[in-house]
């Protein structure tokens, strides 16, 4: 969540982020500044208490809900509900009166060598393929010469 709002924000700061450090600064607060002047004449706009894409699902709440029937409860409802009794889930604070045995630690791990990852992975979608070119049909592509589909040429 956190590395999606980074990089939002880093997507919306890509030009400015390439200028020197006071430059950056000062370019991201004029923007910041502009979007929210935008922001603040849009709301003047809004005729309703919520902002209108919450007024609108909450218009389509409301008709959803209309299909909804009420039962009225009484007291017995409400005692029965809570007739049983529930048992404690033992925790890291409270351990179990059952044996050890059944207590389940965490793996041993081991720090890998080296140092660790600065860059994070990438996904699936975000990794861009390299051209190459393919040492046995010479087309640019993402295939090489062990991969290539192209037919032998008979001499
Ligand atoms: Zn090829």
């Amino acid at each position: 969540m956190a590395n999606g709002i980074a990089e939002s924000f880093n997507s919306w700061i890509a030009i400015e982020r390439l200028m020197p450090v006071y430059c950056m600064l000062d370019q991201t607060r004029i923007k910041q500044m502009e979007m929210a002047g935008k922001r603040r004449e849009e709301a003047e706009r809004w005729t309703t208490e919520l902002t209108p894409k919450m007024e609108e699902r909450l218009k389509v709440q409301m008709e959803k809900s209309r299909r909804f029937s009420v039962h009225y409860s009484s007291p017995g409802v409400y005692e029965k509900s809570y007739s049983f009794p529930i048992h404690p889930i033992t925790n890291v604070d409270m351990s179990s009166t059952d044996s050890a045995s059944e207590c389940i630690l965490p793996p041993l791990a081991k720090r890998p060598p080296g140092r660790p990852r600065v860059k994070r992975f990438k996904s699936v979608g975000e990794v861009e393929k390299k051209l190459i070119c393919c040492g046995h049909c010479g087309k640019m592509g993402t295939h090489n010469k062990l991969s290539c589909t192209e037919p032998l040429v008979q001499q």
